[in-house]
């Protein structure tokens, strides 16, 4: 008799970017909004055996390139679960730069 289940580990192998693009979708102004792991966090995470990376990261190195040493990727869209590598430029981090006050003042506003 034949059955109808499939192991999931003998169907096809899904690519890490089909895997990648199941988890956003587009909005219409052309952010890629994360609804995949870490999204109610509003941090995007993305499952690459065996860890899980920051999915701005993975989009960031696998649609543009290597992303420089000791720099971070930010959104220019400001939008937190955007994984749109057209809406990335990197840079090094701006905290370690300013002062603890400036940093408390920061703080302040984001509340
Ligand atoms: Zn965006």
């Amino acid at each position: 008799m034949k059955t109808l289940y499939v192991n999931p580990r003998n169907g096809p192998k899904v690519s890490e970017e089909e895997r990648f693009t199941a988890k956003y979708i587009i909005t219409r102004n052309g952010c890629w909004l994360w609804v995949g792991g870490g999204a109610k966090r509003f941090e995007p995470r993305f499952w690459v055996s065996p860890v899980m990376v920051p999915a701005i990261r993975w989009s960031y190195a696998h649609y543009i390139g290597d992303i420089p040493i000791g720099e971070n990727i930010y959104q220019t869209c400001d939008n937190k679960l955007c994984v749109n590598p057209d809406h990335f430029c990197s840079m090094k981090p701006i905290y370690p730069m300013l002062t603890d006050e400036e940093i408390r003042n920061r703080k302040l506003e984001a509340i």
